[in-house]
């Protein structure tokens, strides 16, 4: 990819809805290990995606299961528990905040995963910061199939 990217959140929208090709990796509560942030580099850098989607959900298992430990509830066992300590920064800084509803929880969450991204992965951020790729979140309403953006790096400034 070659020249610089002015995608509106619509445009990311659109280009997430309207069967663009997509290179999907899919964790439990959108938590990003080594591997994880391995495959999403191979998309942007060697399959040359313009576009991260950090897409969150309403009723998300993942979110609750830490929320539950958060409160003094059982830490699950196994590897589980690696998901349940990902996502646990994000409840606790979010009930630091004063926000204890499930979707506060949820956009703190995919805030953060998506700020994560960023710091943790060099190739994303120098193509964010180089306008070649767009890094947003969204949190996706399972009711009506809606979604909300919540975070968004390297979108065409005035129209966020
Ligand atoms: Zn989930």
């Amino acid at each position: 990819m070659t020249g610089i990217l002015r995608l509106t959140p619509d445009d990311a929208l659109a280009m997430l809805l309207e069967g663009n090709q997509r290179f999907v990796v899919r964790t439990a509560g959108h938590v990003a290990g080594t591997e994880v942030l391995g495959s999403i580099e191979f998309g942007v850098s060697v399959l040359g995606c313009p576009l991260v989607v950090v897409l969150g959900h309403e009723s998300c298992g993942a979110i609750a299961a830490a929320c539950a430990a958060a409160d003094g509830g059982s830490t699950p066992a196994g590897f589980v528990r690696d998901v349940v300590e990902r996502v646990m920064p994000s409840v606790l800084a979010a009930r630091a905040a004063g926000h204890d509803q499930g979707e506060q929880i949820l956009h703190e969450h995919i805030r953060h995963s998506a700020g994560l991204l960023l710091e943790r992965s060099r190739v994303l951020a120098e193509r964010v910061a180089d306008g070649r790729l767009a890094l947003v979140g969204l949190s996706y309403r399972l009711a009506d199939g809606s979604a909300r953006l919540v975070a968004a790096h390297g979108l065409s400034r005035a129209a966020v």
